[in-house]
């Protein structure tokens, strides 16, 4: 089984990158930022609670987002693996991932964590706000704090995989184009 955490600011290149991994080796793919848009379009109460902290570039509670996650692992039972997109990015998230990943017995393989600096950031995000009509991605002042509760709340992760994992976390550099990015992580991936 492989798991992989894809780590990064917003805009950095999660999700397009977690696509291509998720395919080349029959992964699934969990993004929480999707399921929380899939539960506001349908309307849940979870929908309802996870949007007001979303339009406002706030992070959805811990405890709302790690049982979310949780439950979802439990709809994959024969799973290969996964690929997390968007989670952990708080302390605790971390925490009660690493004791979820224990109980189930299942191994995390690596953490990519994907870097590009603020200024690039924005305009991405800006740009992905015009194509695909996200309501957090339109307002620069939701993506600054979005930016800002990453470098308060998320950006220590780094340290605590790099400490944890040490052979497996891997900083690519995620200003460069889409498919240098891609096979530089399926090099790395390649030994798995
Ligand atoms: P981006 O990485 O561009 O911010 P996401 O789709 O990953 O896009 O996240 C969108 C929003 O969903 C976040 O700003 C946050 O409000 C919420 N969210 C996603 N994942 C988490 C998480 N693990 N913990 C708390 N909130 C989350």
């Amino acid at each position: 089984m492989i798991n992989i955490i894809l780590f990064g600011p917003p805009g950095s290149g999660k999700g397009t990158q977690a696509k291509f991994i998720v395919k080349k080796h029959a992964l699934i793919h969990i993004s929480t930022g999707d399921i929380f848009r899939k539960n506001i379009s349908q309307k849940t109460k979870l929908g309802k609670l996870a949007s007001e902290f979303m339009n406002n570039g706030e992070l959805v509670p811990d405890n709302l987002t790690i049982d979310l996650l949780e439950s979802e692992i439990d709809n994959y039972s024969d799973a290969n693996g996964f690929v997390f997109d968007g989670f952990p990015r708080t302390l605790a998230q971390a925490d009660a991932f690493k004791n979820f990943l224990n109980e189930k017995k299942m191994p995390l393989s690596a953490v990519i964590s994907l870097e590009v600096g603020e200024h690039q950031l924005v305009s991405r995000l800006l740009k992905r706000g015009i194509d695909s009509g996200r309501e957090d991605d339109k307002n620069t002042d939701v993506i600054r704090q979005r930016i800002q509760v990453y470098e308060k709340q998320t950006s220590i992760l780094k340290t605590y995989y790099s400490n944890n994992l040490e052979n497996n976390f891997f900083p690519i550099n995620g200003e460069r184009s889409i498919d240098i990015i891609s096979e530089d992580i399926m090099k790395l991936l390649s030994n798995y």
